[in-house]
This record gives C-alpha cells, structure tokens and sequence, in this order.
C-alpha cells in the first residue's frame, strides 16, 4: 500500500468577483510542474502545535484536525503572502507587515510558529471554511489525502507568488480559467478542474455546497476522473508490469468517438472496476467507441477483449501487433499517418483527431498516438518516466527504438507526454532528450567494458546492471544484449562463439 501524506489546500475566494487564485507550479516540479493548481501542501509535524490556533472556533467541522487549518494557513502565507491570522483585537496583518514576515519564513529565519508569536497573531478556524478531502488515487507517485478550505482573502492584504516553486499566480473565475484550458492556453492539475467545474457549477451562490457535494462524490466508486487534459482522462490500472511499475496507465481520450488507449488490467477485480468506470462515464455521454493499443505486451491488453465485447466496439492496432498477440483478436489494423475522429474537442472546434504513429524499437508494431490540438503525445512504452524501457531482442531492436525516440523528440508543438508507466511529463522532448541520454551513456559503459577485454552477456550485465536483483538479472541481460547487437552493426563489437557459449569483444 503507498503511504498517503496529509495535504492541506486553500481556495481563496473573492466572493463579489466570485473570483479564485490559482497558482501555477514550476516547470521543473516532478509532480505536475507547469500545471495549475491552488495554493497548499504537506501538514507538517510543527503544524500539530495548538499555540497556534485561537481558542475561538470551536463547533466547526470536525473532518479536519487542527494541524490541517495551521497548514492550510502556513502553506497560503508561503505561497501567496496572504496571512489568515488575527492579532488580539481580531485583525488581520497589514500587506506591509505580511511581506517582512513572510521574508523570515521564506528565508527560514523565523517558523510560522516563531512569527506567529512575535507579531501577537494567531489562526483562527472560523477565517477557514472546511470543505472537504480528496484522496490521491492509488499507483500515483506520491499521494495526498488533501483538506480542501474555503476563505476570504483579508481586504488589506495582496495575493503575490514569489517565483521558486511556482512560477506565477492569478484571480481568475472558474469558468474563464476551465475556458483557457479547453482552449489549450494552460495546464490545470486534475484535481483543481474537478474543483472549478464544481464552482462554474455554483453559479451565483457560495460554492461550498458545490464543493462539499463535489467531496462527498470523490468519496465513492468510480473515482472522480483524472483529466489531464481537455477529453483526456488517466485511468491508472494495476497489472502485472515489471519492477518498480505496478500498473500501466491507460487513457480515455475523445469526447465522441472515445478510445480507450492499453486497458492492461488482467486480475478479475481490476477489470470490474474498469468496467464500472466505463460504464459510468458512458452513463455521462462517453460511451467506449474502441480500444487502441500501443504493442501486444500483457500489461497492456489484458482487459483489451473484454472491455471491446462489453460495449461491442473494435480494437485497432498495428498489423505487428495483431500478430503477435495472441488469442486476442485485433479487428481493424492502424498504420503510421493514419488519423482517428475523436468528435468535437471541448472548447468547441470540430474535427478533432487522434494521428497514428508507428515508433518501432520497443516492440515491433509500437504505436504513438498523438493529438496535435492539445499538443499530447501518448508515449505507450516508448518512454517511462519511472525506470528505463526494456529493449529485448528478437522483438526489441535498441538502433530502430533510439530512431523512435528521436522522431518524437522532434515533434513540434507538445506540450504533454503521458506515459503508460510513470508520471505525466510536461516537457516532452527533455523527458525524450533524458532518455536518449541514459541510453547513450549505458552504450559507453558497455564499450568501455568491452575494451578492457572479451566478456560473455551476463559478466556484462552484471557490471552496468550492478545492484540490479537476482529476478530482473534477466531483462538486464537482454538490455545488454540489444546493445551488443546494435555496436556489431554498427560495425564496433563483434561476437565470437567459443565452447561454453558466445563472448563479445571491440572490432580491432
Ligand atoms: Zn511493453
């Protein structure tokens, strides 16, 4: 079971502008950088400090501890140098007042608690408004259970984002900001499209009954959906991926037709839960129109069959990998320029396509999908942005896998990679640039190797794959093995069987 960290976010609302302040996260953040999101972060041990909280308040909600309001406080006055705390007389801090203490508290000279005391203030629950949690979804990196509060901004203080983490911040209301990001003008975080939608939703009243209902919803089965961008939503899956991976992304994309993108799920359990979501999201105008798959590996069609005879829709895929994927049957073949309807994008614009591309390497009738209006690229297995991708030959070829990479690292105008194993990477051709990096320095190392004498596969992998354990040994062995062939070909190693079985040396 992954750890869930205690989280707490504030949404500051201006209830005359009905306007929110959202943030947008660094570029370089692993977790959703160059996203938006609202202010907040993790509880911290010193948060647990009742010093901090005025005696007033009492009678509220009792769904969020107290840590959760000093953290919600804290993590607001980090971020946005706006300080829910009053003095004796019940005010609030001055904007000038705000900005010196925030200064300590970002240089770390003073804690929250330290400067709280010096400036005679103290939080008080009544200036937070709790609405409700949202649990991260299992399988992701890194999991909050997140305490969402609502709360007035004090008149006489400004919201600024000094540029660190984040790399800017500004009001908006909710329906512009959903409206910017259907348009392709930014990146919101999934968890704050669920809350603006539940906002724009409120419409002139306050939004805490819209909020409140929107919590009370995450709290059942199926999940509230993960959009990552607009039409696209993540469906993590557990499978039977190879180490560290425990499950394999798939993704619902389209607004009509809808494609279901690697359905890897092949426990009982995994696939009803699927099946519930698809059902639900069908119950809301997204009914399953086919199932695409990016290459026949088992983690990622092993709910392929079923979720194609539930909603009696086809699966498309490459001819290489209709070949090769055993009992399940592929009913329409897809090739490389090949365009898929995928209907009406969200901010309006007719046809909307998904664009086919064959990127070999990994497995001989990889797929790449890609949908240029959003700038997402669908990786599949061509990029992990949690280890490194097995190239196995006879099916893996590491020379036509690096061609594959680099012909998507060219591709202009993506702003989005999803990956079917690791986190969303909003820098796409870095992320590619990363891989292709790792992979020229491991082809170093095995010349370097090989210099310094013959060796036999294994000794090889043994060397690079140092530390690796005893049951992946195998695919480490394979990895090596598709970098030997690719320097024989390129004329740099060669092979010599001898007795006991082959071993490689540099070309004299
Ligand atoms: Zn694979």
């Amino acid at each position: 079971v992954d750890p869930v960290a205690q989280a707490a976010s504030i949404l500051l609302f201006r209830e005359q502008e009905r306007q929110l302040f959202v943030v947008e996260r660094a570029r370089s953040l692993r977790f959703f950088g160059g996203f938006l999101a609202f202010p907040g972060g993790k509880v911290m041990a010193e948060d647990a400090d009742t010093e901090f909280l005025a005696a007033a308040g009492s009678g509220l909600t009792g769904a969020a501890r107290p840590a959760d309001y000093v953290a919600a406080a804290r993590e607001l006055f980090e971020e946005t140098g706006v300080l829910l705390a009053r003095d004796p007389e019940g005010k609030f801090p001055r904007a000038s007042e705000c900005v010196s203490l925030r200064r300590a508290l970002v240089d770390g000279t003073e804690s929250f608690k330290q400067l709280l005391k010096r400036a005679r203030l103290a939080v008080a629950r009544t200036d937070l408004n709790f609405a409700g949690s949202l649990v991260t979804p299992p399988f992701m990196p890194a999991r909050f259970d997140t305490k969402f509060f609502l709360a007035s901004p004090p008149h006489e203080q400004q919201a600024e984002v000094w540029p660190g983490e984040l790399a800017a911040g500004y009001w908006g209301r909710a329906g512009d900001i959903l409206h910017g990001w259907q348009g392709g003008n930014c990146l919101v975080s999934p968890p704050t499209i669920s809350i603006l939608e539940a906002v724009r939703a409120a419409g002139g009243q306050s939004p805490i009954d819209a909020l409140e209902s929107l919590f009370q919803r995450a709290l059942r089965d199926p999940a509230l959906p993960i959009q990552l961008s607009p039409g696209v939503e993540l469906i993590p899956l557990r499978t039977a991926a190879l180490p560290p991976s425990t499950h394999t992304n798939a993704y619902l994309v389209g607004t009509g037709p809808v494609y279901l993108i690697d359905p890897g799920a092949a426990e009982r359990e995994e696939q009803d839960r699927l099946l519930a979501l698809l059902e639900d999201r069908a119950a809301h105008g997204r009914r399953l129109s086919g199932v695409l798959l990016t290459h026949h590996h088992a983690d990622h069609v092993g709910a392929a069959e079923l979720c194609a005879r539930r909603f009696d829709v086809p699966i498309l895929a490459h001819a290489m990998t209709a070949a090769r994927v055993g009992k399940i049957h592929v009913d329409q073949t897809i090739d490389d320029g090949e365009r898929l309807e995928l209907g009406t994008s969200l901010d309006g614009r007719p046809d909307w396509t998904l664009e086919v591309l064959h990127t070999p390497g990994h497995a001989p009738g990889h797929l790449a999908f890609l949908d240029r209006r959003y700038g997402v690229l669908f990786a599949g297995d061509l990029v992990s942005t949690q280890s490194s991708v097995v190239i196995a030959p006879p099916d893996g070829d590491l020379t036509i896998y690096l061609h594959s990479l680099e012909r998507l690292k060219s591709v202009s105008g993506c702003r989005l990679l999803l990956p079917a194993h690791g986190t969303t990477s909003c820098q796409p051709s870095a992320t590619i640039e990363q891989t292709l990096i790792h992979r020229a320095r491991r082809e170093a190392m095995l010349i370097e190797l090989l210099r310094g004498g013959t060796g036999d596969v294994g000794s090889l992998a043994r060397q690079i794959y140092e530390g690796v354990p005893d049951a992946l040994m195998g695919f480490a062995e394979l990895q090596v093995l598709s970098g030997l062939e690719k320097l024989r070909r390129e004329g740099l190693a060669q092979k010599s069987d001898t007795g006991e079985g082959s071993s490689w040396r540099t070309v004299p």
